[in-house]
């Protein structure tokens, strides 16, 4: 099958978040099950220029349609860990892709709009025809719209679309000259079982429209795709996604084993697995003496996060003080967007300065993130909301037990050591509901018993963790039997 990934995002070349992981890891992955796979990017120049290997330019005055003109694209390729990208470049006055980042402009809709409406341009151009377009969240949404209103009369007449929802709380709400901008119809589209948003009827909902135009939409984990068709998790698109029910599902994210796994990573200075855990402390030692904590035998309990509001802020601030109250260590490393919350986080760091046994690292720091992941005893990841969530994934391989609440993803692959049905075999962390600092309490204070009281039991929950298979492997055929259906239906 030959399928063409449409996104905003990929990993290690332009990655903002679990996005960038995802088209990575999935496009490697289906490569590796013998699929034909090419991956379509806007030509940022933030790109990391020294991953790509063998770039060149492979196509020159692409005439992009843009309201009643036209600009000029070029479009170079080249592969990325071994898989094929194209890169959408335009030197036009606009200057779409060369803001130094990949979002947060103000013309963020613009940006991607155009992008949506050059790579059908460069198919139809270019003969590409993919049995399967594959977007990715609101950035790509204005595809399979363009697709089943344009492009199919004019020659993309087979191809269907795989439309992935990765997260809820960034629709693509604009004004609605976005669709005269890429050639659409407003009078035909802006009707309420179309682009109409539901809360704002004068305005257009890109993510919406990805729903009703694609040939099947799923999200990245069941619990969210439940919760998002029954919950306000849905963020107002509740009842369009019951529309489409029959077209809706949820796969699961991977993590790549190849970035991701104790026993090979470069990046910690003791390997080790489910059978030699005893590696980790090795690990500890290296991570108290990097972040300058007092060598000492307590529990490390770490953070990893984006400083959103999504992942429980206020929540975090009461996890770090109620580590250190409960004598453990503590890691935080953490970046917010949000200059209030940089605010409260600079304050807290400046408070726990000197701290013996607490560190915050405001930064993005891939490299520290690997050496917290091998060093640290448990995670908190107190989200409000979580599509699927990598960082429970990635710590579990790591032997970190997750203290989590129960939503989205958290709750699909975090199975609690005291309240669960599943045998003891199977649990590997803790979980809580409300969203209260008593409820992160409790599940803070169960965990640390056990770390402190029985730690064999503590070390079987962290090899249950690390036993679960969640590489790509399973997801990956998952959506090409999403594919398979959507080219015969
Ligand atoms: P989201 O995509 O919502 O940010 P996920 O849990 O799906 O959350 O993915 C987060 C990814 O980003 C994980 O790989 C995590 O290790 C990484 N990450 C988050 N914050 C940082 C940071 N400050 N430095 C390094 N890596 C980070």
């Amino acid at each position: 099958m030959y399928i063409a990934m449409v996104s905003a995002e990929c990993a290690p070349i332009a990655k903002a978040g679990g996005l960038g992981d995802v088209v990575h890891g999935l496009s490697r992955e289906l490569l590796a099950l013998g699929q034909e796979v090419e991956v379509f990017l806007p030509g940022y120049d933030s790109l990391r220029h020294d991953l790509i290997e063998g770039r060149r330019e492979v196509y020159r005055d692409l005439r992009v349609p843009y309201f009643d003109r036209w600009i000029d694209c070029r479009v170079d390729s080249g592969e990325v860990d071994g898989v094929t990208c194209f890169f959408i470049e335009s030197d036009s006055p606009h200057r779409f892709f060369q803001r130094g980042r990949i979002y947060g402009e103000t013309d963020d809709a613009d940006r991607f709009a155009f992008f949506c409406r050059a790579v059908l341009e460069f198919m139809l151009i270019s003969g590409r025809r993919p049995d399967v377009i594959h977007c990715h969240d609101w950035q790509t949404a204005l595809v399979p719209v363009l697709l089943f209103e344009i492009y199919q009369r004019l020659g993309l007449t087979d191809v269907r679309v795989c439309y992935s929802l990765h997260n809820l709380g960034y629709q693509g709400v604009v004004g609605e000259s976005i669709l005269r901008q890429v050639g659409l119809d407003p009078a035909r589209l802006m009707t309420a079982d179309r682009l109409r948003d539901p809360a704002n009827p004068s305005a257009v909902n890109l993510m919406k429209g990805g729903i009703v135009f694609s040939n099947f939409v799923n999200t990245v984990s069941p619990r969210y795709a439940w919760e998002i068709q029954n919950t306000e998790q849905g963020m107002g698109l509740q009842a369009v996604l019951k529309t489409h029910d029959g077209k809706f599902g949820g796969v699961l994210n991977g993590i790549d084993d190849a970035v991701w796994n104790p026993a090979t990573d470069r990046h910690i200075p003791e390997p080790f697995d489910a059978d030699r855990l005893d590696g980790k402390e090795v690990n500890r030692r290296a991570l108290r003496a990097y972040l300058g904590l007092v060598q000492d035998d307590k529990p490390i309990v770490a953070v990893v996060s984006r400083l959103d509001y999504q992942k429980g802020v206020h929540l975090l601030r009461f996890g770090i003080a109620h580590a250190c109250a409960l004598d453990c260590q503590l890691a935080l490393l953490g970046a917010a967007l949000d200059p209030v919350v940089a605010e409260q986080f600079r304050r807290l760091q400046e408070d726990t300065e000197g701290h013996p046994d607490c560190r915050l690292v405001l930064a993005y720091d891939e490299e520290l993130s690997h050496l917290i992941y091998a060093g640290a005893d448990m995670i908190l990841i107190p989200s409000i909301y979580e599509p699927c969530g990598l960082t429970q994934m990635i710590a579990m391989k790591y032997g970190v037990v997750p203290i989590a609440r129960r939503v989205g993803g958290l709750a699909d692959t975090v199975l609690d050591a005291n309240y669960s049905d599943r045998p003891f075999e199977e649990r590997n962390g803790y979980l809580f509901d409300d969203l209260t600092e008593s409820a992160l309490a409790a599940a803070m204070e169960r965990a640390i018993d056990l770390w402190r009281n029985h730690p064999e039991y503590f070390r079987q929950l962290q090899i249950n963790g690390m036993r679960v298979d969640r590489s790509w492997g399973r997801p990956a055929r998952q959506y090409l039997d999403i594919y398979s259906h959507i080219r015969v239906h």
